[in-house]
């Protein structure tokens, strides 16, 4: 006997079921807080750790575990972990590997937010922080201490752009039992085969060039460690660290023109740089495949192409307000933090206030080159030189 139920009852439980054989190319987005078991048997006998079947929202639905697989063949991971942005990621590996009484090393040009919460971590939570100078290389052995558990590494630097020795880094490390975490956005794990040379924790921040829009906010964790992805797993659900799968859409849906993107902020990068290395008003390209940068040697031994972001040093007798005036003068570069989207960015660092040991006399600025045509980018240069006084005489 059917007993005839309200509409209230049917609005949650439709018996309609959509015709079966559907198919199109978007990765469905399948939003879950609530996972449904079959049966009490099936719930008691799935294992949210290993991701071969769906418990809960927090640990994924079919949406975030594609992009997960999807991020790991770029970098040839074996585990991948989604948070909620680049530096929750970050916070990821810092809480979850670092307890109390432990040491990490940071590179000292890593991005600011790293060494800020390194900062918090010191002063409240017993662990101790110390900074490195980025080109320490095998160096880097002799700061290793008992109790150091970790070593950050970012390449190439945060703004300065320093590109670190990275196998001699893991070599060091790994003789003294230390974990290596790389920050391998500004490569997108494109052109960095990060593993092969050591590293045993990649992070990206997917806000960048997987999402490509500047429009949403994530983070990415990946190994091949079985060990530290279990940890890393366990921290990620004591910290409740899910990801809205609109916005897991949002990077699979830019993952298959990144590799297209990259070569074109690649070539408009290298072509506006070559044209600043020329002019009398810059001291310094910042840029990976230049001679000026800290560590071309390692880029050219270790990369296999470059990011469409870099800095320049003005020539030391432009001052700051004229500096600001040039960047302000830009009508094409927007003023903005973050990059890797289709518009370019500009932005001046005051770097003497960022680095205890910074040295440049002459003024830093960043560029992120966008998808505009490189031609209109340099005569938007041209022009913002010439209204900021920063004119060669
Ligand atoms: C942007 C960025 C991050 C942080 O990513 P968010 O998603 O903005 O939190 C971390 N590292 C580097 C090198 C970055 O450029």
């Amino acid at each position: 006997m059917t007993v005839k139920k309200s509409l209230q009852t049917l609005l949650a439980h439709s018996d309609y079921a959509a015709p079966e054989g559907f198919d199109a190319f978007p990765v469905a987005i399948h939003h879950a807080s609530t996972v449904v078991f079959k049966d009490v048997a099936a719930m008691r006998s799935r294992a949210w750790l290993s991701k071969s079947a769906y418990t809960y929202g927090l640990h994924g639905t079919p949406t975030s575990f594609t992009l997960e697989a999807r991020l790991a063949e770029i970098e040839g991971a074996s585990h991948c972990l989604l948070a909620p942005s680049g530096l929750a990621a970050i916070a990821l590996v810092n809480l979850g590997l670092l307890n109390s009484g432990d040491d990490v090393l940071l590179p000292d040009n890593v991005y600011g937010p790293n060494r800020d919460m390194a900062q918090w971590l010191s002063e409240g939570h017993g662990i101790s922080v110390r900074l490195y100078d980025p080109m320490i290389g095998a160096g880097i052995g002799a700061l290793i201490q008992p109790n150091t558990r970790l070593l950050w590494a970012e390449a190439p630097g945060s703004v300065s752009m320093e590109v670190p020795d990275l196998p001699a880094l893991c070599a060091a490390a790994h003789a003294r039992n230390v974990l290596v975490a790389l920050d391998n956005t500004w490569s997108a794990g494109l052109v960095l085969r990060a593993f092969d040379l050591g590293v045993d924790i990649i992070m990206q921040a997917l806000t960048k060039y997987q999402s490509g829009g500047s429009d949403v906010l994530m983070g990415a964790l990946l190994t091949r460690d079985d060990n530290v992805a279990r940890q890393l797993s366990l921290t990620h659900m004591r910290l409740g660290m899910g990801v809205g799968m609109d916005d897991v859409y949002m990077v699979l849906r830019g993952l298959p023109s990144m590799p297209l993107r990259f070569r074109a902020h690649e070539q408009g990068a290298q072509m506006v740089a070559t044209w600043l290395k020329a002019r009398p008003e810059i001291s310094k390209v910042l840029h990976p495949a230049f001679e000026d940068c800290p560590g071309h040697a390692f880029w050219k031994r270790d990369f296999t192409g470059a990011a469409g972001l870099f800095s320049v040093i003005f020539d030391a007798r432009f001052s700051q307000a004229q500096v600001d005036l040039f960047v302000d003068s830009l009508t094409l570069f927007k003023i903005g933090f973050s990059w890797g989207g289709s518009n370019s960015l500009c932005v001046p660092y005051q770097m003497s206030g960022m680095r205890a040991n910074w040295t440049e006399a002459g003024l830093l600025v960043r560029f992120n080159i966008g998808l505009e045509d490189p031609h209109d980018l340099i005569a938007d240069i041209a022009q913002a030189m010439a209204r900021g006084g920063i004119v060669a005489g």
